[in-house]
């Protein structure tokens, strides 16, 4: 029975083969990835080319393995083999409607460019898109589904679209409360969310240093708050709730497509893949 998925479109590949290269947000390291053309039903897949190329980890909630400030997934076959921070890709991904695709790793962690998921969507875009014979399969959300944390929560609730909103709250007066909503069918993910940029402060950059996060951070792929204000400028003036989004969207793109509303309120990585395994569990009861 799998009348909650629905088919329609066409699967999408890329055109031709992209590399992009730069440091990597976390480890501070140099990375290299080329995003390679794949069949229909492929999926997003990743290996590492440092490692056994033959250990491929599939980009699907159950795949996730650290939720460290960043999204990581590892192979259940081989745990050294994993990879971090694959969420401004995913979301570029899904914006840019890529269904179909192989991505070779050079190390540990993909690159960040610039924060955003901007420059992996204008590459792809710029790449171009493959259609594919497949049709693309949506999965329909029929019933409430939620995570929480103490003060902090996520929900998806049956939608014919697929619509987020976020409210955004830090005890900062720089972030301080906002809101925001991106909905597929009207709102512009290339303007609107994909450039957004990742944010830290800047009390923090050495508590996270400590712990071997953020080694790569710079003025150059994150925004950086101080006190009472940002130290480089921002691309809108409500960046941060809009890269929440981003980050939303980049996790959820672990299920492919779907059709739900998502209400998130202060959610992050573990929020969003908890939910997103709670999806994924649904669609494997209809594909059984
Ligand atoms: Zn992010």
């Amino acid at each position: 029975m799998t009348y909650l998925f629905i088919e329609k479109e066409h699967q999408h590949t890329l055109k031709k083969e992209i590399i992009v290269e730069g440091i990597s947000l976390h480890t501070g390291e140099d990375a290299r990835i080329i995003l390679k053309p794949a069949p229909p039903q492929t999926g997003i897949v990743l290996y590492r080319s440092d490692l056994d190329q033959t250990v491929k980890i599939p980009a699907e909630p159950f795949s996730v393995v650290s939720l460290v400030r960043n999204t990581t997934i590892g192979s259940r076959e081989n745990e050294n083999v994993r990879i971090s921070t694959i969420e401004h890709l995913m979301a570029a991904l899904w914006g840019a409607g890529v269904d179909n695709l192989e991505v070779e790793v050079s190390g540990p962690e993909i690159p960040v460019i610039d924060g955003s998921a901007y420059p992996y969507y204008q590459k792809i875009i710029d790449a171009g898109l493959e259609k594919q014979q497949a049709k693309r399969r949506f999965f329909k959300i029929e019933e409430a589904l939620f995570a929480r944390e103490e003060s902090s929560y996520i929900t998806i609730l049956p939608y014919q679209g697929f619509k987020i909103s976020y409210t955004l709250d830090y005890d900062h007066p720089v972030v301080g409360t906002s809101f925001f909503e991106f909905e597929e069918s009207k709102d512009n993910f290339a303007a609107e969310i994909s450039k957004a940029r990742t944010f830290g402060f800047a009390s923090e950059v050495e508590k996270l240093h400590e712990q071997g996060l953020a080694l790569g951070g710079s003025l150059d792929n994150a925004v950086l708050i101080e006190k009472d204000k940002t130290v480089n400028p921002l691309r809108f003036e409500n960046e941060f709730v809009r890269h929440k989004i981003l980050d939303v969207i980049g996790d959820m793109a672990l299920n492919g497509r779907i059709k739900g509303h998502i209400i998130a309120v202060k959610s992050g990585h573990r929020l969003h893949v908890n939910l997103a395994r709670k999806i994924r569990e649904k669609m494997l009861e209809e594909e059984n």
